[in-house]
């Protein structure tokens, strides 16, 4: 009997179909095992219910809050009415859903009186979609004979400072989780995402903070695991629409995991499951059309190496940006100068790199921010220190990131011979001194034969090296 957290996204639990689907699930691994699940909003919905709050303090129009509620009503309706059969329980369901569409609508009308929003009132309106999925989830289960009870983040135990709109939780959440939610009788669901402040305000853990949720309560009740249900396969070697023969990685450490996603490969965010990995809870991300099968394991210590390399992720949205002059030469504080200004201006800076002439430095940047980083950098410096600042917006950066590399010789060699066989220009290199990625621009044009080239070069699809 092992206890397991399972979180389901948006996706999961799109509709009433998907709902039964995770119903299944549930009752496929509740026989062996102590669940808790924490669940997403519908696909779609806290977007939604988003959009309408903008909307509201923009145009203030009573008439498209009623309008929404309406839809909104409908959706949560439809998904009950092709989820849950036995009318009791659906009818229940239906009035707790009722009723807190009734209190949404207030807030809203509210918020078309006073034509403002405030982060705290956003966090009101956004945990609407996650306050709405719980009872509906916790309704299928009872309907297919599991018992259920839901929970809102807050009555989980989860607490957390009062920064609206991305709260970080507070350490009193890993006692307070343990005293709500244990012994598990039932399959209790919480809504993720949503939690509350110590004064007992609604806030919210940052968008696709279901993940964080889910996380914090596989730590503080002591897993065995923590699932992650996704409709893709696991995590895998590369994008399966660039590479077809790309495959499912069993095994990961956070650290490479983590070197995955800030590379662009959608795993799960760092920071999302830094309490689950703190506490040593392995983290699984599985599949819901292939439940069976194992996905992918995330776990705190680097695995020793059986493949030197585990992914090869492209990330399309970067561009490239130069600051150059003989000037630089020499001079200390330019790269600090640079780096502050950019940071002063909240510019995520994605790879550096400087050659040891100094006469310039490369930094990948995210596109959409090129342009206010390029402000910046104009403002720091005179022409006389930096002469030319320079952008490509047509590139896309490739990672090879795998913890076997570290102390491994030769392989940035078969990296770089790779894309020299397959006539790619490189344009800037980057690998830290950690050694768990070597990560590279090339123009957009090469960048998916580049990522097909090391898929080959590196057997990550099975192939014989
Ligand atoms: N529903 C929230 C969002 O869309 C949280 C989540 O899905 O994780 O961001
Ligand atoms: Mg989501």
């Amino acid at each position: 009997m092992a206890r397991l957290v399972m979180k389901f996204g948006g996706v999961s639990v799109a509709d009433g179909q998907r709902l039964r689907h995770v119903g299944e699930l549930v009752k496929h691994f509740n026989r062996d095992n102590e669940i808790v699940l924490v669940t997403s909003a519908l696909q779609g919905v806290t977007d939604s219910l988003l959009e309408c709050a903008r909307k509201s303090a923009g145009e203030g129009k009573v008439s498209n809050v009623i309008d929404f509620i309406e839809r909104l009503t409908e959706r949560h309706n439809q998904a009950i009415v092709e989820a849950i059969k036995d009318p009791k329980i659906a009818q229940e369901v239906r009035e707790i859903v009722i009723q807190k569409l009734n209190e949404l609508e207030k807030a809203y009308i509210g918020i078309c009186y006073l034509g403002e929003l405030t982060p705290r009132s956003l966090d009101l309106i956004s945990s609407y979609g996650e306050q709405l999925a719980a009872p509906v989830l916790s309704g299928v289960l009872r309907d297919m004979g599991i018992e259920s009870q839901h929970f809102t983040g807050a009555e989980a135990g989860i607490v957390t400072d009062s920064e609206y709109g991305d709260s970080r939780p507070l350490e009193k959440t890993y006692d307070l989780i343990p005293q709500r939610l244990l012994p598990l009788k039932s399959v209790p669901v919480v809504t993720g995402f949503i939690a509350k402040d110590e004064k007992g305000i609604i806030t919210t853990l940052g968008r696709g903070g279901s993940d964080l949720s889910a996380s914090l309560i596989g730590a503080a009740i002591g897993a065995d695991e923590i699932w992650f249900w996704k409709e893709t396969p696991g995590v895998m070697t590369t994008d399966p629409k660039i590479v077809p023969g790309a495959r499912t990685i069993p095994l990961i450490s956070y650290r490479e995991a983590m070197e995955m996603s800030y590379f662009g490969a959608k795993v799960l965010h760092p920071r999302a499951i830094e309490p689950a990995i703190k506490k040593g809870v392995p983290v699984r991300v599985k599949c819901t059309f292939d439940p069976d099968s194992p996905g992918t394991q995330i776990v705190h210590d680097d695995i020793l190496k059986v493949d030197v390399i585990k992914a090869i992720t492209l990330n399309k949205n970067v561009a490239l940006l130069n600051i150059a002059g003989a000037g630089m030469i020499g001079t200390p504080g330019i790269a600090a100068r640079a780096f502050s200004a950019l940071a002063g201006a909240g510019i995520n800076i994605v790879m550096i790199s400087q050659a040891s002439s100094e006469a310039n430095i490369s930094m990948v940047v995210e596109e959409r921010q090129l342009e206010k980083a390029e402000d910046a950098l104009r403002s720091e410096f005179p022409k006389d220190i930096v002469k030319e600042i320079s952008d490509n917006h047509d590139v896309c950066a490739v990672a090879v990131v795998g913890a076997g590399m570290a102390g491994t010789p030769g392989v940035a060699a078969r990296v770089f011979k790779a894309m020299g066989e397959s006539g790619i220009n490189v344009l800037m290199i980057s690998q830290g001194s950690s050694e768990h990625n070597i990560s590279f621009v090339v123009a957009s044009k090469d960048a998916e034969r580049a990522v097909q080239a090391l898929h080959s070069e590196f057997g990550l699809g099975g192939e014989r090296k």
